[in-house]
């Protein structure tokens, strides 16, 4: 079972990924945790640029795919074929959604990815910028460059139009309780399936 948690920053995906993973391995469930941008060599020259000054979407675009191929390759696919539980922190449409806000065309963001495996369950945590803006601030960081309320607004736009199978949107904006009960009941009826 392939499970993507997407959605803007702040919205708790890390959080929820981590309760997920706790509790699918207590039920006995053997459980691949991962994100991406990854911390192998690209996703990790991804994430300096935050500090750094941001390359333009298109060196954005060639860093996160060969990042997306190293991960895919030898983690998600190997893992999958054992049976496993693989939840991932951001998958593809992350960079539909954050290259997309920035002028790339989703469609052609969408083809670049037609290589990576389709999530069985794409759970979008959904929330109004200005509130992961403040759990950002809350937790004691520092918005980067790529966190500003307009560019978040563009992305949740493109995240609440994407059209993928398995898609799931949570109101993010609610309890860490509340978010967990609608993850947890939609990985129940993905597995009853
Ligand atoms: O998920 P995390 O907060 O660790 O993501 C790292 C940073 O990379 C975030 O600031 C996110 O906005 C950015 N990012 C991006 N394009 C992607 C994925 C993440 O700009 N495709």
């Amino acid at each position: 079972l392939l499970i993507a948690i997407e959605g803007i920053d702040g919205a708790g995906k890390s959080t929820l990924a981590r309760g997920l993973a706790d509790a699918l391995e207590q039920a006995g469930a053997e459980v691949v945790l991962s994100k991406e941008p990854t911390n192998g060599p690209w996703g990790t020259q991804l994430r300096a640029s935050a500090a750094t000054g941001r390359l333009s979407p298109q060196e954005e675009v060639e860093l996160l795919l060969r990042d997306r191929r190293q991960h895919v390759e030898e983690l998600v696919v190997p893992a999958l074929a054992r049976g496993a539980v693989v939840i991932l922190d951001r998958y593809f449409p992350s960079m539909v959604a954050y290259q997309g806000a920035a002028g790339l065309p989703v469609d052609e963001l969408l083809q670049l990815n037609a290589f990576a495996p389709r999530p069985h369950l794409l759970l979008l945590l959904d929330l109004p910028p200005a509130t992961g803006l403040a759990r950002i601030r809350a937790r004691g960081d520092v918005p980067n460059h790529f966190e500003t309320a307009q560019n978040l607004e563009r992305c949740r736009a493109i995240f609440q139009q994407l059209d993928l199978p398995g898609k799931q949107v949570i109101d993010a904006s609610r309890s860490e309780a509340e978010v967990m009960g609608d993850a947890r009941a939609a990985i129940a009826t993905a597995l009853a399936r």
